[in-house]
């Protein structure tokens, strides 16, 4: 940027001297009254730029344009320059511009007035005699304006694309209709302005009319402009314009073969924050949003609103995944900061999904998907951000694989159900287990639950592996009874299991076949799947608890629950979702979520059981808050059904110590 500025001073300064020095004559033969009237109306043009917002960004148009070129064509090269240079000077001071700004502007009126006065001399003329204008001189003006014209963008546009860090050629092809649209229409009211000071100089103030009413059109137009591709609360590019640059980032990356980064910012509970605090706080939030990410963004770098509570960064030519992942941690960074809204304070979380070209796609629309499932994935392990991966992406190839040999892994036999024990925390004795499934893939190895149990769901084979682990799961009740240990075990359900108006008489035929009493069983609906429909639920919900079957509600916290509903339904038990337990003994607002939730627990007369108790701490300080019962790392993992039992055994000499019957 300053080597072009440097450039351009050291061709156009010499440029301006040389135009004055063998023009200057014209000036003073020609007509030195035309500098006294136009010159004050250049100065005033410099001084009153007409400020309009663009689609990126702001930009000033002067009018001092038609009346320079006016006075080129009336009294000579030497009169516009100098009368432009000392306008443009005298403006620039006052508004404290650095001198190479100045300098640059005057090196580039040089270069275009020196560039038109060129070509009307080597057309042989020189100050147009004003008396005459005719239609003969015409081709002559208007080649003199296209030449001042071109070159003067292409000095000027150079110039802006070098600061905005855009290929200068495309940003001159977009600026180009712009610009003729406005100087263009400058320059040819010259000459109109030059034949109209002819008759009487008082006839001009009559032109500075048009001349008003086509910047106020423009500058009308360039607002719609603005308008169409920016969020009008926030003031951010929209969906729109933030598409537009994605699939040109994309494009420029695919020819320089760099990498540009999709991202997708979601915060975390704004519906509450609307709600509760109202919309007018929301909409102050949001607004401060913009801010702060651009804060940690390079100039660039583009941040949109497309919508609700939902923004996009777009990162041209990154690096690799990691300086993506760096750019997310300074931005979720950037918002831990609490916000100040009126007289409120508030924390926010955000959740990010990041989409990478080329390695997550090549089109702009796959790569907002994928950032997508990204960003949920992050709001559901409520980890800040995540990047996209094919095995968790429920739509993706790898995906549709593991459906395909879903099916037949039932029948082969490849699930494995391991158990995790829940303890009283006031005994410290074991009083369950939960069963979780696991897969064990030929080929990918041990499957978590959540790489498959979503494919399930969505492919109607739910209700099946959901009666696989029930008849799994009291099988090994059963066993373990017969040695035994008096515990009862848990089984996980899916929404189209509560969907399903005849899950109940299966678990009730499973619970027979298996010779366990119900009060054995205890079922686990998440938050969210009763929240989902809470009403459809209902029936086959009150079917289960009139068997005598205990519900608990899995992942308390995470979604909405309505107290209302909750209140309705006939759960026993809430679980504590483990990301609010795993951090409580640091995270001083998740300690409060907990303490709140098993306060409401109580209330409501419900048992509370913490998942995620990681380590001695977390144990102790939940049964100082007088939670009932603790599942996590800190007892055990998921185990198969003999390490528990061997896990069981080793445990009970502890708790009969402690609390002998
Ligand atoms: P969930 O019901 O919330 O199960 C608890 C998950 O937390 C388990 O992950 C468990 O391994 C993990 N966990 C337990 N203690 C700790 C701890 O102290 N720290 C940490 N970091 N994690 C802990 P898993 O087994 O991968 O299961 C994931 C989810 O998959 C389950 O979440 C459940 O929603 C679903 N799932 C598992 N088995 C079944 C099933 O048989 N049927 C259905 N429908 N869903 C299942
Ligand atoms: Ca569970
Ligand atoms: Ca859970």
């Amino acid at each position: 940027m300053h080597r072009y500025v440097a450039v351009v001073c050291a061709l156009g300064l010499p440029v301006l001297a040389v135009v004055v020095g063998t023009t200057f004559h014209e000036l003073v033969e020609a007509a030195p009254g035309f500098v006294v009237f136009f010159g004050p109306l250049i100065v005033l043009g410099e001084l009153l730029p007409i400020r309009v917002m663009r689609r990126d960004g702001e930009e000033e148009i002067t009018v001092s344009t038609t009346f320079a070129f006016a006075l080129l064509l009336t009294s000579g090269a030497a009169a516009a320059l100098l009368s432009l240079t000392a306008a443009s000077l005298l403006a620039d001071t006052i508004r404290r511009k650095p001198y190479w700004k100045v300098a640059f502007n005057a090196a580039q009126f040089s270069l275009s007035i020196g560039a038109a006065a060129g070509v009307m001399h080597a057309l042989g003329v020189a100050a147009l005699p004003r008396a005459n204008i005719t239609g003969a001189d015409l081709p002559v003006l208007i080649l003199a304006s296209v030449v001042f014209f071109l070159v003067n963008n292409t000095v000027m546009g150079t110039a802006m694309a070098l600061a905005e860090n855009l290929p200068v050629r495309k940003f001159l092809g977009r600026d180009f209709l712009f610009q003729a649209g406005t100087t263009g229409v400058l320059l040819s009211l010259a000459p109109i302005v030059v034949a109209a000071s002819d008759n009487t100089l008082f006839l001009i103030p009559l032109l500075l009319m048009p001349i008003a009413a086509v910047h106020k059109c423009a500058s009308i137009l360039l607002a719609k402009e603005h308008q169409a591709a920016h969020d009008p609360l926030t003031g951010l590019p929209n969906r729109t314009l933030y598409r537009e640059r994605a699939v040109e980032a994309v494009e420029d990356a695919k020819a320089a073969g760099t990498d540009v980064a999709v991202m997708l910012i979601d915060l975390d509970r704004f519906k509450e924050i609307n709600d509760t605090l109202g919309h007018h706080i929301g909409d102050i939030l949001l607004q401060q949003i913009g801010p702060r990410l651009e804060a940690v963004l390079r100039r660039e770098d583009t941040i949109a609103r497309l919508g609700g509570d939902e923004f996009a960064v777009l990162l041209h030519d990154v690096a690799d995944q990691a300086s993506a992942m760096d750019v997310a941690d300074r931005m979720l960074e950037a918002l831990e900061q609490p916000f100040t809204l009126t007289d409120v304070i508030l924390d926010i979380d955000a959740s990010i999904g990041i989409a990478l070209h080329p390695e997550h796609g090549d089109d702009i629309d796959t790569l907002l998907q994928r950032a997508d499932v990204a960003m949920y994935l992050a709001k559901e392990t409520r980890s800040g951000y995540q990047v996209y991966s094919p095995e968790r992406d429920p739509y993706s190839p790898k995906r549709l694989t593991l459906l395909h040999e879903l099916r037949s892994a039932m029948e082969s036999g490849q699930f494995v159900i391991h158990y995790q024990p829940k303890s009283s925390l006031a005994s410290g004795r074991p009083i369950g287990v939960e069963a979780l499934i696991r897969w064990e893939h030929p080929e990918h190895g041990l499957l978590p639950p959540d790489l498959f149990i979503p494919i399930a769901e969505r492919s109607g084979l739910s209700r099946p592996l959901t009666l696989y682990v029930l008849d799994h799961a009291l099988a090994q009740v059963r066993t373990w009874h017969d040695e035994g240990f008096e515990i009862g075990v848990a089984v996980n359900l899916t929404l189209r299991n509560l969907h399903d108006p005849t899950f109940p008489l299966d678990v009730a035929r499973l619970l027979q076949a298996n010779d366990v009493s119900a009060q054995w069983l205890q079922l686990e609906i998440t938050e969210s799947i009763v929240m989902a429909d809470p009403v459809r639920v209902l029936g086959v919900l009150k079917a289960l608890g009139d068997m005598g079957i205990d519900l608990a509600l899995d992942d308390f916290g995470t979604g909405y629950s309505s107290l209302a509903h909750l209140k309705r339904l006939p759960v026993r038990e809430l679980k504590i979702d483990k990301s609010f337990v795993m951090n409580m003994t640091r995270d001083e607002s998740d300690a409060v979520i907990v303490q709140s939730t098993i306060d409401l627990a109580r209330n409501l007369r419900l048992r509370t059981v913490a998942e995620g108790v990681e380590d001695e701490e977390t144990w102790f300080r939940l049964a100082r808050l007088g939670c009932d019962v603790a599942q996590g790392y800190y007892l055990s993992k998921p185990i198969p059904p003999a390490e528990l039992t061997a896990w069981m055994r080793a445990q009970l000499p502890a708790v009969e110590a402690a609390h002998p019957a």
